[in-house]
This record gives structure tokens, C-alpha cells and sequence, in this order.
């Protein structure tokens, strides 16, 4: 087979959700391929063990309100790592193209005259909808998908359009939407969204600590509040999350306040 990557080359790779079975094929050849592996905190365990023995395995993680390196050193670090003749891999969370500023890191190739390219990945709601047995989409109630981002500014306010976003034909993904659970919540509902419109929340989607949660939207703040743990989470709002969903095995009552319908394995 073909080698992927020459040297002087960056590949923008998305490690998928967390679990190693979920790289695609491709993500695989391209990490053991790589001779430096640049990644980020939500790279999941055992996928940076597939990359070769004597890769160097570089951490560049942003946690929110914890930022490790700054967009413009990981840019550079990349491009200097490309210019001296290795074969770079940027791993990052979920697909690289969603959430994952692969805009910046693109440029910053192009700029300096390196040849990138990307290998798409399983986004976090495509993980949370297959873990809850639902779809994101719903013949005639949810026609529309929308990828959303709710991380709040340093100013504390979520700038979001509300009259684009509420809108009882869509599925709402929410990323990054844990900690302005309230704000996003009262928004939607100010623009029009139903208090009764169903939320599903899922942690750690993927792993076998995944956890997820059925509730609604006037109740989605008290339910981010006492339901999550620290893992990464995904909001789902909307009537597709009404959908019958398969009670797994021990599925429980519900034993969290404003949590309606826990889902346990
Ligand atoms: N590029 C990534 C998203 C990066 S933004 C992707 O395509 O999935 C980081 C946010 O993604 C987290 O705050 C969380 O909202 C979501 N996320 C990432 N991994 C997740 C997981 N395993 N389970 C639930 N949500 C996850």
C-alpha cells in the first residue's frame, strides 16, 4: 500500500469520539505513518498507542478556561515540524472540521507552503445519537440538523442568534454547551422553543463510560446541573429525541431531579 504521508506533510485527522474502533481505517494508517502525532485532550485512550513506536507524541490541548497553548503556538509548532522534514499528524477530537479550528491551522500550512490535507472523523453527535438508538434526523418533524456551539464568552454571554436557532423543524447538537446549559435553555425558549421539546444529553459518548439522559427543555438546566460529571458532553434538543427509544437492559426510574429518563446499561 501507498505511503500517505511524504515527509513535509501535515495530515488534520479526526480521532473520532473516544473509542479506538471508531478511527476510521484511514486515521489508523496515517498515525502509524507519523513520525510526530500533535493532539488534543479529547483524543481518547489507546488511539496515541497506535501510532508508530518512536513517534513523538506531542499534547497541545485547550480545556476551556484552562488553555495549555494558544491557537497561534500550535499553528507554528505544526508548520515548523512539516518544514523540518516530518510527517505530521494533527489528531484532534471528533471530526476535524467541526468545532476543531482546522480553519486556522489549515491557513497557517498554506501560508508557509505546506502541503495539508484531512481525514474526516466521527463527529461527537453522530456517537451521542448511535448510543442513545435515535436518529438525528425525523422524517417530517426534524428536517433540519444544526451543529451548534454554546461555549460562553469571557463576558459570560452566549452570542447566539435565538430566532435562527429556535426552530421546532430542527435537531439541535450542541457542543460545548455543558456549563451555559441555563442561558441556552431560557434562549430557546424566549425565541419560541416549547418548554416540553425533548433533550437528550450524553456524556463521554462512546466510551464505555458513557452515560445519557432524556429531559426537556424547561428543565435542562437543573438536568446538566446534577445529572453530568466531568466528561465531555453533547446536547441534543428537539422532537427527534421523542422518538421510542430501546430501554436498554436495567434501564432504571428516574433517581436525578429534572432528569426524566436515565438510560443505564
Ligand atoms: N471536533 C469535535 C468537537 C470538538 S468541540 C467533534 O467533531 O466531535 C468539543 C466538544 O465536543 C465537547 O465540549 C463536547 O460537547 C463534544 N464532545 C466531544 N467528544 C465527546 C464525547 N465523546 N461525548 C460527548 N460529547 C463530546
Amino acid at each position: 500500500m501507498p505511503e500517505c504521508i511524504p515527509p513535509g506533510e501535515v495530515w488534520l485527522v479526526g480521532a473520532g469520539p473516544g473509542v479506538p474502533e471508531l478511527l476510521t481505517r484511514k486515521a489508523e494508517r496515517l498515525l502509524r505513518e507519523a513520525s510526530v502525532v500533535f493532539y488534543d485532550a479529547l483524543v481518547g485512550e489507546g488511539i496515541l498507542d497506535l501510532a508508530a513506536r518512536d513517534a513523538r507524541r506531542i499534547y497541545v490541548g485547550k480545556r476551556s478556561g484552562r488553555h495549555s497553548k494558544d491557537q497561534g503556538s500550535i499553528d507554528r509548532l505544526i508548520v515548523e515540524a512539516a518544514l523540518a522534514g516530518e510527517r505530521v499528524v494533527r489528531l484532534k477530537g471528533g471530526d476535524p472540521s467541526i468545532f476543531g479550528r482546522s480553519t486556522e491551522e489549515l491557513e497557517a500550512c498554506r501560508l508557509a507552503g505546506v502541503p495539508v490535507r484531512v481525514c474526516p472523523g466521527v463527529t461527537a453527535a453522530s456517537a451521542a445519537a448511535a448510543g442513545l438508538g435515535a436518529s438525528l434526523t425525523l422524517r417530517g418533524k426534524a428536517r433540519k440538523l444544526v451543529f451548534l456551539t454554546a461555549h460562553t464568552r469571557a463576558d459570560d454571554r452566549l452570542d447566539i442568534d435565538w430566532r435562527t436557532v429556535a426552530d421546532p423543524d430542527a435537531t439541535l447538537a450542541v457542543y460545548m454547551g455543558k456549563s451555559s446549559a441555563e442561558a441556552l435553555a431560557a434562549g430557546l425558549m424566549k425565541a419560541g422553543l416549547p418548554g416540553s421539546t425533548p433533550v437528550a444529553l450524553v456524556e463521554d459518548a462512546s466510551l464505555p463510560t458513557e452515560r445519557r439522559f432524556a429531559t426537556r427543555l424547561d428543565l435542562l438546566a437543573l438536568s446538566a446541573k446534577t445529572a453530568l460529571g466531568d466528561g465531555p458532553a453533547l446536547l441534543l434538543i428537539g422532537e427527534a429525541m421523542r422518538a421510542p427509544q430501546p430501554r436498554p437492559a436495567g434501564f432504571r426510574r428516574p433517581t436525578v431531579p429534572g432528569v426524566l429518563e436515565p438510560h443505564a446499561e
